[in-house]
């Protein structure tokens, strides 16, 4: 497995592969590398023939008062376990060599950013839109894999993929959890022993709200009002918790059949976010 730093030796490496005929899957991650992201490796794997993996804490994609400094960087450790997964190819530029000057081009994608994480995040999902736009040009993968855990970011680039017809496919794979529930993230890390515990609220939460659902409620403020009381009882501050349209992302007054539930919730000073959805209702 390569390392590469730049976009000349990136572009490079990918035309070697190109030319052999290879079918390159992208799997766009900010590094802290955990089992989620491991299983969009293993399926790019799987369906590829060659497989890079970005590497880059994207700096335009944080707001004010985030974590941008202090977001966790393993390189080392992170490309040992891409190597064990099979990738053949890590892409792990600096911001200079993403943003070399001011970046006054922007990909934004309307209406989908404007609730969920994109009300209380904003410019969020601008940068998330721009830099994928930048990384899959630089890549020209044929597949790039995203998780479901970023539900509302996997509907924007699904969105903008099509919208402005760039020539690749998006695969979304499910969300990968610990025993316990709780929804593997990079940011589980900054979880004191106690914040842990109580991390699980979210999926608690959750839990709570299909059974909910499968027994005949419907009524989506009901079902919000029921999840929020579960996350305040482990004292979470609620950033959102909805019921919205799995494609648009529009509020649902009823779950008819696909729905999905997302919440974003503060354990502490560490915003965790979550989902479930409803594909059909039996
Ligand atoms: P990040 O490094 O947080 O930007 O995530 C990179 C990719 O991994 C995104 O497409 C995420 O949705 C995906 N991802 C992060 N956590 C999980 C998880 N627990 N299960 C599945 N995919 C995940």
């Amino acid at each position: 497995m390569k390392i590469v730093h730049t976009i000349s030796d990136l572009r490079q490496s990918v035309l070697d592969m190109k030319k052999q005929g290879a079918k390159v899957g992208f799997v766009p991650t900010m590094g802290a590398l955990h089992a989620g992201h491991g299983s969009l490796i293993e399926t790019a794997v799987k369906e590829c023939d060659t497989v890079v993996v970005s590497i880059f804490v994207n700096p335009t994609q944080f707001g004010p008062g985030e974590d941008l400094d202090t977001y966790p960087r393993t390189l080392e450790v992170d490309a040992a376990f891409c190597d064990k997964l099979g990738a053949d190819l890590i892409f792990a530029p600096s911001a200079d060599e993403m943003y070399p000057s001011e970046q006054l081009t922007w990909v934004e994608v309307e209406k989908l950013t404007d609730g969920l994480c994109g009300a209380n995040r904003p410019g969020h999902f601008r940068g998330v839109t721009t830099v994928c736009t930048k990384l899959f040009n630089i890549v020209g993968a044929d597949i790039a894999f995203f998780g479901q855990k970023d539900a509302q970011q996997a509907a924007v680039i699904r969105r903008m993929v099509c919208d402005l017809n760039l020539p690749l496919k998006i695969r979304i794979c499910p969300i990968v959890r610990e025993a316990d529930g709780l929804a593997m993230s990079s940011r589980n890390r900054y979880l004191s022993a106690e914040e842990r515990k109580r991390a699980l609220c979210l999926h608690k939460a959750l839990m709570a709200c299909r059974e909910q659902v499968m027994a005949g409620q419907r009524d989506a403020n009901a079902l919000i009002d029921a999840m929020k009381a579960i996350i305040e009882q482990d004292q979470g501050e609620i950033d959102y918790v909805s019921i919205v349209d799995i494609e648009t992302l529009e509020p649902l007054n009823r779950i008819e059949e696909k729905a999905l539930i997302a919440l974003a919730v503060h354990i502490g000073p560490t915003r965790l976010i979550d989902n479930i959805y409803f594909d059909r209702l039996e």
